[in-house]
């Protein structure tokens, strides 16, 4: 447990367990220095203790870099219920997680994450208010899809020297939440889409609404375009499907998007522009942390509209120091968590 706490440089570790209901709750508390800890909560089957563990620490350190590059008094943490065999009163599970909240006096913020969504943050609420995304909320879905496309923009900007994206080739792979929110932006904005999905349903919504080309999903990788934005599961680049791309630009939604840090290398060497998932897709955690301070919603826009000018700035330090995006934002946001 202390070396997965090093090696991720974890604040705190906190475990309840409720045998009542079934609660075996991890809350990683990953750095705090700029703020109470903010992080989604996931609840998930995980094969041994130890690998929820370091999920959540994992987790709870990118949400840490992520808040510091969006410019939020937020620290990062995360939230692991390792989800039972049965469950018998799933509301009860919940409004247990949400006493173990309490207990923790505001260090931490609870999120929706994988697994769960805002009925359970409902039931947590019942007993803290340190939760966000509950009903009364709403879906941080479309800010993060604002955000992205804000990139996305930023992100011609800097490669294909203009922002405009009319008559630009944009491949989406996962039209879900997020997913669809931005090819609808993209539409407007005159992009050219080409859109893949598990579910035919989502695709041929976006063809029928948006003249979208339908692409495979095993080929979008490879399909000839100027941007890709991967918005389904993270892990999609690797040095096989890196090797394959054919765009100039990587910008979108999904979280983790490199299976390892040398993916930014191999990126960097190909001529082809990354957008940092973690800087890009920040729209939902802006929503999720102002919303919870109460702030109005012009209040929030503005804030998202720091996301394009954040991927700029690292661009530039990229450009000049000769240095991929990726190394370039983790070394920003370090410098916020960890100053001299
Ligand atoms: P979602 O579950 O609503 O949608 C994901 C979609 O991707 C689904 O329709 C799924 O069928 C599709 N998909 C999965 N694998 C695919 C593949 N190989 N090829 C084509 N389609 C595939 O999820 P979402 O909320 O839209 O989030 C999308 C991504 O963005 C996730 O990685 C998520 O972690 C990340 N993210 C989401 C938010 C948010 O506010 N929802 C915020 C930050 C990051």
């Amino acid at each position: 447990m202390f070396a997965i706490m090093e090696a991720t440089r974890l604040e705190a570790l906190h475990v309840a367990q409720d045998s009542a209901t079934g609660l075996k709750a991890i809350i990683a508390i990953h750095n705090t220095r700029l703020g109470p800890a903010l992080g989604g909560c996931r609840y998930l089957s995980y094969p041994d203790e130890q690998s929820a563990i370091r999920d959540a620490a994992r987790l709870a350190q990118s949400m840490s870099y992520k808040a510091a590059l969006a410019g939020l008094a937020q620290g990062g943490g995360k939230a692991v219920l390792i989800r039972p065999a049965h469950v018998h009163n799933r509301g009860a599970l919940f409004e247990a997680f949400g006493r173990f909240i309490e207990t923790l006096a505001g260090r931490y913020i609870t999120a929706v994450d994988s697994g769960t969504g805002s009925a359970d943050m409902d039931c947590i609420a019942q007993h803290t208010r340190h939760v966000t995304s509950t009903t009364a909320a709403g879906d941080p879905s479309p800010h993060t899809a604002m955000g992205v496309f804000a990139g996305i923009r930023a992100s011609a900007h800097a490669r294909l020297g203009s922002a405009d994206l009319q008559g630009l080739r944009v491949a989406i792979q996962g039209l879900g939440h997020v997913g669809y929110a931005l090819a609808e932006q993209l539409h407007e904005a005159g992009a050219e889409l080409l859109v893949s999905d598990l579910d035919p349903g989502r695709v041929q919504l976006a063809v029928e609404q948006f003249g979208a080309r339908p692409v495979v999903s095993a080929a979008l990788l490879s399909t000839p375009c100027d941007i890709l934005a991967p918005c389904g599961l993270g892990g999609v680049l690797n040095a096989h499907t890196v090797a394959q791309l054919r765009c100039s630009v990587v910008a979108g939604a999904a979280n983790n998007q490199l299976t390892s840090p040398q993916v930014a290398e191999q990126l960097e060497a190909r001529g082809i522009l990354y957008a940092p998932d973690y800087v890009i897709n920040a729209g939902g955690l802006i929503y999720v942390a102002l919303t919870h301070r109460g702030e109005s919603l012009p209040a929030i826009t503005t804030h998202l509209s720091r996301i394009a000018s954040r991927l700029t700035e690292i661009y530039a330090h990229a450009q000049a120091e000769k240095r991929s995006p990726a190394r370039v934002a983790n070394r920003l946001a370090e410098r916020l968590l960890y100053p001299l």
